[in-house]
């Protein structure tokens, strides 16, 4: 490639220049584009296509955040003041414990970040664009000046373009101007240079979406160049938290504020009791580092983010974290039929016309009123419909290419979902053809004549709404064609006031078979105590039938149409909402208010949609669930996750991963907070029965790195628990403390500090000196037994396996190794001031440490007879 000059990275003012001079001033072609050699050179010169973001953060920043914490800072200090007064190796032996639970929490965050980071890269808009003569679909961010792009209904522009040619195009500009109806486009060129951005009618802007039709445009602008570039700033892009992080983290600060209490009355007790006031003090700020819960909002985090991550292997993405744990405790699903419930893989199974001659009519309507193309290697691209009908129409020997080429498309009126038709205008000698094909209920109406050359013939709509049925009820998706000659094309405004005196051609059945995994995913919904809906455009008796199949409804169940639904009021609606399986013929406004009645009702919905129109129904819903194949990109940016197959059995898939991720918080919960509580315990016993101070700082210190950091982060990787996928969901409002977790709190708490101070008491009488030594091995012993009990919160370990979870197996092994080491190489001893324990006393530990596993299995035995935490 020769050097290319490289244009300004923006043109000024656009919308005042012909295309063909932008063309030329961006070395650019309407039909051939840019090559990709010219758009990697642009692409180095102007960078990305993409707004600058706030929000990520540095590793250095994430690292240092980690010492940020009010009591590490705390701990620090003082650790300092002792060092200078006592000795500096119990300073050195601090800072370097909080350094390592600095690393810790470091690692799990950077993680954390960097997962989000990827989810967000497989959420980047895709475009299609021109390049060296061909349509390919590329990142969005890879735009550059001068790229010709095609856009249609749904997409989100993806750079501010110059309009080359249009059919129908209005966009949404509410994102920039406020404005939320809707514009339509043109592409004369304007005049005057003052006109406001919604005045610009040949230009589209980037972040706008596309709400009907269909244009071509030339990129003019790109990333931060773009208006919408421009204003980014203003953008709020505040991450959000979600309803239990800031639960949690409310909680946890009231919590702090406890034990902060509580140590300074174990401070003040030790010092009237004539302990040394800086060990005193040391003790009591590493007991409130120990066991303030600070990682609590952010293992909530973690868990959400890798979860996420671990749910695009099942191809599942999550858009907005608080999904992961909402979808939980869903407890009705609303899905789309097509594509969703069924394969999407259509083709004809009849073709309903009069004689042979209709037939060749209906083939012209299969071959032109259709957007669908033949591609490279004769695939067929498009709409699964439409690839179907032209499919089926060569198999009659009439191919599209020679037919378009015969009665070239002068206009059309796009299909959409709430006009559920499509009507193109084609040139047939001096007049003009219309062709038209649609759901019956919309076809049928605008028909008064069935076909049959010259004059018609008479037509009977109730004999034809009853046919179609029939087709419909053995589960095909119908569609009605018709056709009309006009002396000439109307004007372009008024195109759709000839969409009515039709005559009537014949239907066409299409088979679309349910998908093979969703008839089990319907069951296990069934299982889970998760209602299905389906929700559908198709024809009431198609819906049925294959709702039917799946399960999704039986005998008494009800099937509702759009029109009933529009008819009832919210109240009356609300009274049958539950009722109602299936509905049919539905528009995507009328969703909205579905998601409403159910809500209303108590229930906590996910609803999938594709459509541009779905949008609102996808913001309104609990969870919103786009398609990433067939859906647009304004459903996907509306909604909280995406469906990357487009499957409901990876819908049903999520839920259960949803399931466990909450489960597996808790269960951090259920383990980290009698931990917590056992230390202090530990401590306040023992001041209470006026024993010594029981652990020295550096015993908590190494407690709350050793068994509360590493074994409670291993716990969100906990599988998920046999039996979650059938039970009822969780109420939408329970707290993650219901069902046990403040009792399991209290009590193993208590009983831990007890198993600790009764292991001094005895220790001090028999094993002399080292009775501290004995303390700190029951305390770290015993919290590992407890993080191995609570696993899961109804079976047995031994049921459940000790090698169901290795991570965490391994790092209880590795924990009792490393209080091994302490108590038994001797250089440790200096550092944690520990001495060797007997083969008795050892054998002690580990008993007293079992007395709580035992507990809390029996704890389980209970809850698994129902005695206990029912629901
Ligand atoms: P679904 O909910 O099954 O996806 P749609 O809203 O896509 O249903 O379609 C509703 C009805 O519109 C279909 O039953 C069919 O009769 C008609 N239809 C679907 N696609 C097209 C198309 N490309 N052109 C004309 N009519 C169509
Ligand atoms: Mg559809």
């Amino acid at each position: 490639m020769t050097t290319e000059p490289v244009p300004e990275a923006v043109v000024t003012d656009a919308h005042l220049h012909d295309p063909a001079d932008l063309l030329r001033e961006l070395g650019s072609d309407a039909h051939q584009g840019l090559t990709t050699a010219q758009a990697q050179t642009r692409l180095l010169h102007v960078g990305a296509n993409a707004l600058i973001e706030a929000g990520q953060r540095h590793p250095l920043r994430i690292l240092l955040a980690q010492f940020t914490d009010f009591m590490i800072l705390v701990l620090l200090v003082a650790a300092i003041i002792a060092g200078l007064i006592g000795e500096p190796q119990d300073v050195v032996a601090i800072a370097v414990i909080v350094v390592l639970n600095a690393v810790l929490g470091f690692v799990q965050e950077y993680r954390a970040e960097r997962a989000m980071l990827a989810l967000k890269q497989m959420m980047a808009l895709q475009t299609r664009v021109v390049r060296d003569g061909l349509v390919r679909q590329i990142d969005a961010t890879q735009l550059v000046p001068g790229d010709v792009v095609d856009l249609e209904a749904g997409n989100i522009v993806p750079a501010d373009l110059r309009l080359l040619d249009l059919w129908s195009f209005r966009v949404n500009e509410s994102t920039l101007t406020g404005e939320s109806l809707v514009v339509e486009k043109s592409l004369s060129t304007l005049q005057s240079s003052d006109l406001a951005l919604g005045d610009r009618l040949n230009l589209a802007y980037k972040g706008t979406t596309v709400a009907y039709g269909r244009a071509r445009g030339l990129v003019v602008a790109t990333g931060m160049r773009t208006e919408l570039g421009k204003i980014a700033s203003l953008l709020d892009q505040e991450v959000g938290k979600t309803p239990l992080q800031k639960r949690l983290a409310a909680f946890g600060q009231k919590l702090s504020v406890a034990v902060l209490f509580i140590c300074a009355v174990l401070f003040l007790a030790g010092w009237l009791r004539g302990e040394m006031p800086m060990t005193m003090l040391l003790t009591a700020i590493s007991l409130a580092v120990a066991a303030i819960p600070e990682a609590l909002p952010a293992v909530v985090t973690i868990t959400l983010a890798l979860g996420a991550a671990r749910m695009v292997r099942y191809r599942a993405l999550i858009r907005r974290l608080p999904a992961v744990q909402t979808l939980g405790s869903v407890t009705t699903i609303c899905s789309d039929k097509t594509g969703t419930l069924t394969v999407n893989r259509m083709h004809v199974d009849v073709l309903d016309v009069a004689d042979a001659q209709a037939q060749r009519e209906a083939c012209k309507v299969l071959n032109l009123c259709n957007d669908a193309v033949r591609g490279a290697q004769g695939v067929w691209v498009g709409d699964p419909t439409e690839t179907a009908l032209l499919e089926f129409a060569a198999g009659q020997g009439w191919t599209p290419e020679q037919d378009r080429r015969h009665w070239p498309r002068l206009a059309e009126l796009p299909f959409s979902a709430e006009r559920a038709r499509m009507s193109t205008f084609h040139q047939d000698g001096d007049e003009v053809l219309m062709l038209v094909k649609g759901a019956p209920e919309a076809v049928v109406p605008r028909c008064t004549q069935l076909w049959g050359g010259t004059g018609g013939r008479h037509l009977d709509a109730t004999a034809l709404h009853e046919q179609a049925r029939g087709l419909a009820r053995q589960g095909l998706r119908v569609l009605a064609l018709a056709c009309r000659t006009l002396p000439g094309l109307p004007a372009s405004g008024h195109l759709d006031a000839s969409e009515c005196e039709l005559s009537f051609l014949g239907f066409v059945g299409l088979i679309d078979p349910p998908r093979p995994q969703a008839q089990e995913a319907v069951a296990a919904c069934k299982a889970a105590g998760i209602r299905v809906v389906m929700m559908t455009g198709d024809h009431p008796a198609t819906a049925a039938a294959i709702a039917r199949r799946l399960g999704i409804m039986d005998g008494n169940d009800k099937v509702m149409t759009g029109s009933e639904l529009q008819a009832l009021s919210l109240p009356d609606f609300e009274r049958e909402v539950k009722q109602v399986r299936v509905y049919a013929r539905l528009n995507p406004e009328q969703k909205i208010k579905i998601v409403q009645a159910l809500q209303e009702q108590g229930e906590l919905v996910a609803m999938t949609g594709d459509g541009v129109n779905d949008a609102p129904a996808l913001k309104r819903a609990d969870i919103g669930i786009a398609m990433g194949q067939g859906g647009t990109d304004v459903a996907r940016e509306a909604a909280h996750m995406t469906l990357l197959d487009d499957n409901f059995a990876t819908l049903v898939h999520a839920v259960r991963e949803g399931r466990r991720i909450y489960d597996n918080i808790r269960k951090f919960v259920k383990f980290t907070l009698p931990s917590n509580a056992g230390e202090i315990w530990t401590l306040v016993l023992a001041s209470f029965l006026v024993l010594p101070i029981p652990l020295l700082p550096i015993h908590l210190l190494w407690i709350n790195l050793v068994t509360d950091g590493l074994p409670g982060l291993a716990l969100a990787g906990e599988p998920a628990e046999r039996g979650a996928m059938q039970r009822p969901p969780r109420p939408p409002q329970e707290s993650i403390f219901a069902l046990g977790i403040w009792q399991h709190t209290v009590w193993a708490g208590l009983l831990m500090g007890g198993l600790c101070v009764l292991a001094q008491a005895w220790a001090m009488e028999r094993a002399g000196t080292h009775w501290q030594s004995m303390v700190f091995t029951v305390l770290t012993l015993s919290q590992l037994g407890h993080v191995l009990a609570v696993r899961s919160e109804r079976e047995s370990l031994f049921s459940q396996g000790l090698l169901s979870n290795k991570p965490l197996f391994v790092v209880v092994l590795l924990s009792v190794g490393l209080q091994m080491a302490v108590l038994y190489v001797p250089w440790l001893h200096q550092v944690f001031k520990t001495a060797p324990l007997s083969a008795f006393e050892l054998l002690l530990c580990f008993g007293l440490a079992g007395v709580l596993f035992v507990a809390v299995e029996i704890e389980k035995a209970m809850v698994r007879r129902g005695w206990i935490y029912k629901r």
